[in-house]
């Protein structure tokens, strides 16, 4: 769980590890809303609070803009909330676009986030060990059940660390010959197969830029809104791990599905940050 802040004046919001590293984020942001606040002259810097009457002045520029920005925070400091989930912001219900190179510890961060707050979790993943090992050293206990599906092996011999008969885990390779149709049929019926009720599903779909790549923009497209459609039954956050500047095709196909994606989200120096 983390601590959030969200901006009044603008869309902004932040989620930190906790309340004290919330700090830095406040006072920097809101000291962007009011940069003519500082001002430099007659060899001193003075900042003038754009919220109430306090004014100061002093020789070292970047002193006093410190001074600003913890003062700015305390303006904000009661609006903090403690013990938030990303996935409230939705609701636990909706598609949240995860912008992050596919592979990085940002993206590991927020899978990492989204799968703690999950029942049922289901990564469909080219990297199946990694998303196991991901689950395994971040998380402090398993989701009730997870389903890692891919369509390469789980390398068990390489991993022999890992009993899989003492974790609630199944592996489903699926053949590469198969579509995104066939994917999401399969996600479907895993759901079918595993959730209890009650469960908060986590769905993560790492494999989009494969999906861009090797079919048309439509198929794409569908995808999305067919699993979205899924989970609007059941509920649960479908995550798309995708790094939008690394293919404009991604690009693309991202803004036809505006209207699908409830939440755009990056991580940035351990901190979640909400993007446009
Ligand atoms: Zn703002
Ligand atoms: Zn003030």
């Amino acid at each position: 769980m983390m601590a959030r802040w969200g901006c009044d004046r603008c869309g902004f919001v932040a989620w930190t590890p906790d309340r004290a590293s919330m700090r830095e984020v406040t006072g920097s942001h809101l000291l962007a809303h009011h940069s003519e606040a500082v001002s430099r002259s007659d060899f001193r810097t003075t900042w003038d609070c754009p919220y109430c009457a306090t004014a100061k002045t002093a020789y070292d520029t970047d002193d006093a803009v410190e001074e600003f920005k913890t003062h700015l925070h305390e303006h904000v400091a009661d609006r903090i909330e403690e013990g938030v989930h990303v996935g409230e912001r939705v609701s636990w219900d909706g598609t949240v676009q995860v912008a992050a190179p596919v592979d990085s510890a940002d993206a590991d961060a927020l899978r990492a986030h989204f799968h703690d707050g999950g029942d049922l979790v289901i990564a469909v993943t080219a990297s199946p060990e990694r998303t196991v090992r991901l689950l395994h050293d971040e998380l402090e206990a398993w989701p009730r059940r997870t389903v890692v599906v891919s369509t390469e092996a789980y390398p068990f011999e390489k991993a022999p660390d890992l009993d899989f008969s003492e974790i609630p885990i199944e592996v489903v390779e699926l053949d590469p010959r198969l579509g995104p149709d066939e994917l999401g049929e399969t996600v479907s019926r895993i759901i079918d197969a595993n959730r209890v009720a009650g469960d908060v599903i986590s769905l993560e779909v790492s494999v989009f830029h494969e999906i861009v790549r090797s079919f048309d923009l439509q198929t794409a497209c569908d995808f999305v809104r067919m699993l979205s459609a899924r989970l609007d039954d059941d509920g649960g956050v479908l995550q798309l791990y995708v790094d939008a500047d690394a293919d404009p095709n991604v690009s693309t196909v991202l803004n036809f599905l505006d209207d699908e994606i409830d939440l755009k989200v990056a991580a940035e120096d351990g901190r979640f940050v909400r993007r446009g």
